[in-house]
């Protein structure tokens, strides 16, 4: 009876991590095999998180409420890089006070979940 639960212990000790590791490899894999897309829809991310924060910044600077809206000039000041552009050439929307930047290509910021082209 003692064997048999040990039996069963070591049978579960080392088939739980041997699916826990296929399965993170089974999603790395995924993701070697589309590293373009991957590095392209981080890049984006970025680029919107510059943007959002940037918003931020001037809605702080300026006093703003939400619902004004804003262009590209007014936040520029604001964003820590220059080169913001999506690699796929989406087009971004700024959005006004209070929303979500958005790219064409690969949704609004808030929402993001990599499913996107
Ligand atoms: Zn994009």
């Amino acid at each position: 009876m003692k064997k048999k639960i040990i039996w069963s212990a070591v049978i579960l000790l080392v088939t739980v991590p041997l699916l826990f590791f296929s399965v993170l490899f089974g999603l790395n894999w995924i993701k070697m095999q589309n590293p373009d897309y991957y590095y392209n829809t981080h890049w984006c991310y970025n680029r919107l998180m510059y943007i959002n924060a940037g918003k931020e910044q001037y809605k702080v600077a300026k006093d703003l409420t939400n619902g004004v809206s804003v262009l590209w000039s007014d936040i520029s000041p604001y964003v820590r890089t220059s080169d913001i552009y999506c690699l796929n050439e989406g087009t971004y929307t700024l959005g006004r006070i209070g929303e979500s930047p958005a790219c064409s290509l690969h949704g609004v910021y808030t929402n993001w979940k990599y499913n996107k082209k």
